[in-house]
C-alpha cells in the first residue's frame, strides 16, 4: 500500500476534467460558441465546420464583442460577464452563466479568439493551445464581434479523441446542434458550411411566414405541412409553435423540440405531458412531432441543474405539466373537419402526393388485432351505451338522431359535404365544397362511438366492483404513505385501498371497467408516476384503452350497408365530434380530394 499525499490541481487539469462535462464532441464546442454569440446579442453567425468538426470550428459573429481588458478572464474558469450575483443566478436569462465553455474547450484544443469590443476602435487577437497561460496579445483587424477558431479538438488528450466517431456522424451531430438553435432564435440569421460546401443559409425570420419557412427546412415541409398552431396563455405561462396532427408521427422520437425561455431542453415532464396529450389519438409506439416553446417568469425555472443546461427544473412542475397537457390535449381536440378542409390538398390524414410517394402510407401501421375479448366488453358496453336502435339497425340512437337534422342547416354545405354513394361496403364517397371526401366509416364510426362513450362514462360516475379476495400489492414506503396521505386519488376512480404494512396495500374495490386490468401493475404505474411527476392519468388511460377497444366493436363494421340518410348523419356526427379526423389507432378517417387535385389527375389545364 502506497498512500499518496493531496496535492491541488493544476488549472490546466481542472479545465480538462470540466471540458469532460462539458464537451464531448465537436457538436458540444458548436452549442457552447453559438449559446455564447446569442448571449452576445449577435443577429448573424456564420459556422465553417472541417471534417465534421474535429479538424476545425470557425465560428463569427456581430455581437458585442469582448473587451481586450477581459480577454484573459474570457478564456479563465469561474469568469462570466453574465451573472455577478445569487439573484441574478435565480433569474438567470443568458443562456451561459458557468463561464466554463471557454477554459474547458481551450484546455483540449488549439484555439484562436478574435474579438472587437463595441466601443474599441481596434480588434485583439489570443491564442491558447491547452497549455497554463494565456498567449500573446496582440492587434487585429476585425469588425466589432467575435470569431473564435477550434482546431484538433481533443489533439492533446488521445482517450478522449478515440471516442470521437467518423466525421459524417460528428458532422451530423453537429448539424443538429444548429438546427436547434436555428429554432430557438429565429431573429438570427445562421449559415452552416462543412468543408466549405453551404449546407444552410437561413435568413432571421420575423414573421409567421418566414417562421414557417424555417421550420420547413429544418423539419422538412411535409411537418408544417400536417401541423397545426398553437398559443396559449395562462397563469403566466405561454405555449406557442406548432404540433403535428397524429396523423403525422414518426417511428422515433427525432422530431420533437421544446424550448423553454429559448433555451432547448429534454425534459421528462414535458415529454410525458405531451405524450399524454397524444395518448388517445396516436398509435401505439408512434412519436409524435413537434416544435413548442414554453415562456415563463424566470424565476420559476432552475436551468442550474446540468452542466450542458439541457436538464431544467420546475419550480411548479405539477402546474407546469397541466398545462402542456391541457393546452396541447384541447389543440388536438379542436382540429375538426372545417379547420382542414379549406387548405389546399390536405385532410388530417395526408395528401394526395405524399400517399403516393409511399412516404407515410408505409410507416402508417395496419390495425392490430385487440386483445380483449368481445364478450367480456359487451355488458359494460351495452351498461354505458343505450341499446341499438332497431331504425337504424344497429347504429346507435345518437345517431339516428343526427340523421333527422333540421333542412336549414342543410341549406349551406357542411365541410364534409353530402353523400353520394357507398364504395365496397367500406368507404363513403362525398361531394363537398373542394371537390370529392372518402371516408372510412368504420374508423370515422369507432372514433364517434368511443367520444360519446367517454361522455356518457364521465356523466354516469364511476361504478366499482369489490374484490372477493383482496389483491396484495407491493410498494415502496414512499408510495405507501401517498396512498394513506392522499386516499381520494384512487377512491375517485372507485378503488379501495388499504394500507397494509409499510410496503403492502390490499386492494379491496376496482371500477367496474378496470376489472380485467392488471391491477397491481397499474397501481405500481400511477404509484411511481405520483411519485417522480406528482401527478398521474393511468387511470383514465387504462379506461379509455378499454373503452376503444369496445368502441372498436360496438361500430359499424365494413359491408354494412348505409342508407344514404345514415351516411350523411355519420359526417355530421364527424364534424361535432372532437378529434375526429382519426380513430382511436391513430389511423386518418377521411381525405379531400379537391378539384385541383382530381384535374391533375386528369391532366386537366396543364
Ligand atoms: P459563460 O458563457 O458561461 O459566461 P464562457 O466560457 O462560455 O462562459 O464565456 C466566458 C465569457 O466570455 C462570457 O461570459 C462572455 O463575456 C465572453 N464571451 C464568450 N464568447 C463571446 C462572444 N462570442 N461574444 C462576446 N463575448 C463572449
Ligand atoms: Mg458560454
Amino acid at each position: 500500500m502506497n498512500p499518496r499525499r493531496i496535492k491541488r490541481l493544476s488549472a490546466v487539469l481542472t479545465n480538462q476534467i470540466a471540458a469532460g462535462e462539458v464537451v464531448e464532441r465537436p457538436a458540444s464546442v458548436v452549442k457552447e460558441l453559438l449559446e455564447n454569440s446569442i448571449d452576445a446579442g449577435a443577429t448573424q453567425v456564420d459556422i465553417d465546420i472541417e471534417q465534421g468538426g474535429i479538424k476545425s470550428i470557425i465560428i463569427r459573429d456581430d455581437g458585442s464583442g469582448i473587451h481586450k481588458d477581459d480577454l484573459p478572464l474570457a478564456l479563465s474558469r469561474h469568469a462570466t460577464s453574465k451573472i455577478y450575483s445569487l439573484e441574478e443566478l435565480e433569474t438567470v436569462g443568458s443562456l451561459g452563466f458557468r463561464g466554463e465553455a471557454l477554459p474547458s474547450i481551450s484546455s483540449v484544443s488549439r484555439l484562436e479568439l478574435k474579438t472587437r469590443f463595441i466601443d474599441d476602435e481596434t480588434g485583439w487577437k489570443v491564442r491558447a493551445d491547452g497549455r497554463d497561460d494565456v498567449l500573446d496579445l496582440e492587434p487585429v483587424a476585425h469588425p466589432v464581434g467575435t470569431t473564435i477558431a477550434v482546431h484538433d479538438l481533443f489533439f492533446n488528450t488521445p482517450a478522449r479523441r478515440k471516442f470521437l466517431r467518423t466525421e459524417k456522424t460528428e458532422f451530423t451531430h453537429l448539424e443538429e446542434v444548429v438546427k436547434r438553435m436555428a429554432l430557438g432564435r429565429f431573429d438570427l440569421g445562421l449559415q452552416l458550411k462543412h468543408n466549405g460546401k453551404q449546407v444552410f443559409r437561413l435568413p432571421a425570420a420575423t414573421d409567421q411566414l418566414s417562421m414557417e419557412k424555417r421550420v420547413a427546412t429544418i423539419c422538412g415541409k411535409a411537418f408544417i405541412d400536417s401541423a397545426v398552431h398553437v398559443e396559449m396563455s395562462a397563469a403566466g405561462l405561454t405555449l406557442r409553435g406548432w404540433v403535428g396532427l397524429p396523423t403525422f408521427t414518426r417511428s422515433q422520437a427525432d422530431l420533437q423540440y421544446f424550448f423553454v425561455n429559448g433555451r432547448m431542453v429534454k425534459d421528462r415532464l414535458v415529454t410525458h405531458a405531451i405524450r399524454q396529450a397524444y395518448q388517445d389519438v396516436i398509435y401505439h409506439g408512434r412519436h409524435p412531432a413537434y416544435v413548442l416553446y414554453l415562456s415563463l417568469d424566470p424565476a420559476l425555472v432552475d436551468v442550474n441543474v446540468h452542466p450542458a443546461k439541457s436538464e431544467v427544473r420546475f419550480r411548479e412542475g405539477r402546474l407546469v405539466h397541466d398545462f402542456l397537457f391541457r393546452s396541447l390535449h384541447d389543440a388536438l381536440a379542436q382540429v375538426k373537419p372545417e379547420q382542414l378542409v379549406g387548405k389546399e390538398s390536405s385532410s388530417p390524414a395526408l395528401n394526395l402526393t405524399s400517399s403516393m410517394s409511399g412516404t407515410m402510407a408505409a410507416s402508417r401501421p395496419e390495425q392490430q388485432h385487440m386483445s380483449l375479448a368481445v364478450q367480456e366488453s359487451r355488458p359494460a358496453y351495452q351498461s354505458v351505451f343505450s341499446a341499438p336502435s332497431p331504425r337504424t339497425g344497429g347504429m346507435d340512437a345518437g345517431f339516428a338522431m343526427a340523421a333527422a337534422q333540421s333542412p336549414a342547416e342543410q341549406e349551406r354545405v357542411p365541410p364534409l359535404g353530402f353523400a353520394i354513394a357507398q364504395l365496397k361496403g367500406i368507404y363513403i364517397l362525398a361531394e363537398n365544397e373542394q371537390g370529392m371526401v372518402l371516408v372510412d366509416m368504420h374508423a370515422a364510426h369507432e372514433r364517434i362511438t368511443y367520444e360519446r362513450m367517454k361522455t356518457a362514462l364521465e356523466g354516469e360516475g364511476i361504478r366499482a366492483q369489490p374484490l372477493l379476495v383482496p389483491i396484495m400489492v407491493a410498494v415502496s414506503e414512499r408510495e405507501s404513505r401517498l396512498v394513506e396521505e392522499n386516499p381520494e386519488l384512487f377512491s375517485q376512480f372507485g378503488f379501495e385501498l388499504d394500507v397494509m404494512g409499510p410496503e403492502t396495500i390490499a386492494v379491496r374495490q376496482v371500477p367496474a371497467l378496470l376489472r380485467e386490468a392488471e391491477v397491481s401493475e397499474l397501481i405500481r404505474d400511477v404509484l411511481s408516476d405520483l411519485v417522480e411527476l406528482g401527478s398521474s392519468t393511468r387511470i383514465q388511460e387504462k379506461r379509455n384503452e378499454i373503452l376503444a377497444t369496445m368502441a372498436c366493436h360496438g361500430s359499424v363494421r365494413a359491408n354494412r350497408r348505409l342508407t344514404i340518410a345514415e351516411m350523411n348523419a355519420l359526417l355530421r356526427d364527424m364534424e361535432r365530434t372532437e378529434r375526429s379526423g382519426q380513430c382511436n389507432h391513430g389511423r386518418p378517417t377521411w381525405v379531400q380530394l379537391g378539384l385541383g387535385e382530381l384535374d391533375k389527375l386528369f391532366l386537366r389545364g396543364q
